[in-house]
């Protein structure tokens, strides 16, 4: 499930991260984490407050020192069979071709948001060197010297055009951190 999520333990337990129907909180067991008056504790799973790309750490500025994870056993040649599968699936459908901070939106209640974005005509769009991926319209790519503006200017053109034309409001995935 991991296999193509860039990162660390501390980032995809803080995001939730996941693909293909299974998130971090389907294999956390505890954390240990340290909080701003210098104390450890460790959270068990509920602690964790586990939501769509989301938990505890959003609102509480713990820092995750580390995690025990429960994994099931498997076969090797049927978790290296998986491991192809996903990877496949990953560079059929993602842009990984382009840099990007991979999907700009969360999924939608009700919807899906990067078809919403393609039906809206928004593929391919560009501002300055930032562009709605081509390949799965909830990716902004940096198609070459994209600065952040460039790319916080997209995502407020993207989430604008869907609003007027579907009256659907798109949440961002990424979170954004310094000067607007
Ligand atoms: C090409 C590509 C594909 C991706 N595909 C997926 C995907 O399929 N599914 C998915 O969920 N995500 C995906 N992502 C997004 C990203 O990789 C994940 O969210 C990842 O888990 C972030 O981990 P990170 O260590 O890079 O965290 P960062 O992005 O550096 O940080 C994320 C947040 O976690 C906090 N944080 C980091 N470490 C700690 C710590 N030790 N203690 C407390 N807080 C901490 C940071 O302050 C920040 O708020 C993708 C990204 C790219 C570029």
């Amino acid at each position: 499930m991991l296999l193509g999520i860039p990162g660390t333990i501390g980032g995809a337990i803080k995001m939730n991260a996941g693909a293909y129907g299974k998130e971090m909180k389907d294999i956390v067991y505890s954390t240990l984490i340290l909080d701003y008056s210098g104390g450890t504790h460790k959270l068990n799973l509920s602690e964790h407050k586990f939501e769509y790309r989301k938990s505890i750490f959003a609102s509480e500025k713990y820092i995750i020192l580390e995690s025990t994870l429960k994994l099931k056993k498997g076969r090797k040649s049927e978790i290296e069979n998986r491991m192809k599968e996903y990877a496949k699936l990953r560079m059929e459908k993602q842009p990984y071709d382009k840099p990007s901070a991979g999907s700009t939106f969360k999924r939608g209640e009700d919807f899906i948001t990067a078809k919403l974005i393609d039906e809206c005509g928004l593929k391919g769009k560009k501002i300055g060197g930032a562009k709605v991926s081509e390949k799965h319209a909830g990716f902004i790519v940096n198609d070459g010297n994209a600065t952040a503006s460039d790319i916080l200017k997209l995502i407020e053109h993207v989430k604008s055009t869907v609003y007027d034309k579907t009256g659907k409001n798109i949440e961002l995935e990424i979170e954004v951190i310094g000067e607007k």
